[in-house]
């Protein structure tokens, strides 16, 4: 990912994480970013986790790359899941193997 792509999911991912203290959890938080990780991990809530993992990512600049096969995973489905790690082939393929072991 380039990295103004990473620096536009960097705020994004912020926004969100920040959404969520606030909106679930009552928080009151400031905009910046040291604020709302600090904030972030004084919770132990999976959807806050999932955000700070991906911030994580980020900043390794390693974000929106399968964990899988390393490929790049588009923008748009990162867009519509920020805490997206599979792109949509692997993706496909953990569903595939899901549905056969039930
Ligand atoms: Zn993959």
């Amino acid at each position: 990912m380039k990295s103004e792509d990473l620096s536009k999911f960097d705020k994004i991912v912020v926004k969100r994480l920040r959404e969520l203290l606030v909106s679930r959890l009552k928080v009151t938080v400031g905009e910046g970013k040291q604020q709302v990780l600090e904030a972030a991990s004084t919770f132990d809530n999976p959807d806050l986790n999932e955000l700070v993992f991906a911030l994580h990512r980020i900043e390794k600049g390693i974000y929106g790359q399968c964990v899988i096969c390393r490929h790049d995973i588009p923008i748009n489905v990162l867009e519509a899941d920020l805490t997206a790690r599979f792109c949509p082939s692997c993706q496909t393929a953990i569903h595939e193997k899901s549905d056969s072991s039930r």
